[in-house]
């Protein structure tokens, strides 16, 4: 895959909510890191790279579905589906302490299970995860299962970790959320610049903000404002530390 061709990278889009339409034009100047939520998104978003041959599809199963619209038939097909496709990314994966504190117990079964399998299968694809509330546990995990890469998506954990996150290889993508939201900026400021990414989590709906691939220029403009930093140096530093991705995959 040539990435040179693109300005911006969105790390982690649910991109099969998109209409065809939407989907052509975000991904002329826009790598996407396509992530499912279920067996059905998952295979959409197969389907959508064969048709769009440039984005990074992934197959997941989301946390805050565990337990509530996906029940435990649905898991052990997505999971069969990973083992079967030997996807070049798995996520939206994940344990969130934080909004579905009652399904814990599930969602960190099911989470177990895939790294059991990613492990199992010698497959080094991305883990694209979600880790509300459990930054620490998730990638306690990451570490012990021989995760090869991982992003920590929407990353708002200690920023003691991300010493931690770097050291293993590993990076974490900033969502648009911090350009609304001042508590989201400490970690803008205090990251490594070789593991950040961007990313808009569309078409999510925060705070009455609608998040979408078109809000990334604007973040990498204010990335920069945020770091005192040459918004061009950022810019190209993220299409950077994606190819590295892009160079470590094995599946
Ligand atoms: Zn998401």
């Amino acid at each position: 895959m040539r990435i040179d061709k693109y300005e911006y990278v969105d790390a982690h889009c649910h991109l099969y909510e998109y209409s065809s339409k939407e989907i052509e034009r975000f991904t002329e100047n826009v790598l996407i890191f396509a992530v499912a939520d279920d067996f059905g998104s998952s295979s959409l978003t197969l389907k959508i790279s064969q048709v769009y041959k440039n984005i990074i599809p992934g197959i997941g199963l989301h946390p805050w579905e565990i337990g509530s619209s996906i029940n435990q038939e649905e898991i052990d097909k997505t999971i069969e589906l990973i083992a079967r496709v030997k996807p070049v990314m798995i996520g939206e994966v994940g344990v969130d302490a934080k909004f579905r504190e009652h399904t814990l117990e599930l969602q960190k079964q099911v989470f177990l299970r895939i790294l059991s399998i990613v492990k199992e299968s010698n497959l080094q694809p991305i883990m694209n995860v979600h880790a509300l509330g459990s930054w620490e546990y998730v990638f306690n995990l990451l570490v012990k299962y021989d995760v090869n890469l991982a992003i920590f998506h929407w990353y708002t954990g200690p920023i003691h970790l991300l010493k931690e996150i770097e050291a293993q290889g590993y990076f974490i993508s900033i969502n648009p959320s911090a350009m609304f939201q001042k508590k989201h900026r400490r970690i803008l400021e205090k990251a490594p610049l070789d593991i950040i990414l961007t990313e808009s989590d569309g078409p999510y709906n925060y705070r009455g903000h609608i998040l979408s691939p078109d809000l990334i220029k604007d973040l990498v403009e204010f990335m920069g404002k945020v770091r005192s930093e040459d918004i061009e140096v950022i810019r190209k530093q993220i299409i950077e530390n994606t190819e590295n991705i892009i160079r470590r995959i094995k599946y």
